[in-house]
């Protein structure tokens, strides 16, 4: 999978927002930093989950994207 493939994400459900984007933060680790990542809301602002179930942090657009679009029900 590359860089430059597309995500698709799902609007967000509670503001009707089809303006989704992925957005990222720069967090340390133990030896390294990392880039999270997570869906936004282009309208409200609302944050998409940034960990899986096991507390695993996306560290790919793809991984945040899809975990948007499973989850942003829920949220
Ligand atoms: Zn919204």
């Amino acid at each position: 999978m590359s860089a430059n493939d597309e995500i698709k994400l799902e609007p967000y459900p509670f503001c009707k927002s089809a303006v989704v984007t992925i957005g990222r933060s720069h967090v340390r680790g133990a030896r390294v930093g990392a880039w999270i990542h997570y869906g936004v809301c282009g309208n409200c602002g609302a944050r998409g989950p940034t960990t899986d179930e096991n507390g695993f942090f996306y560290l790919t657009p793809q991984a945040a994207a899809a975990a948007w679009n499973l989850r942003r029900a829920a949220l």
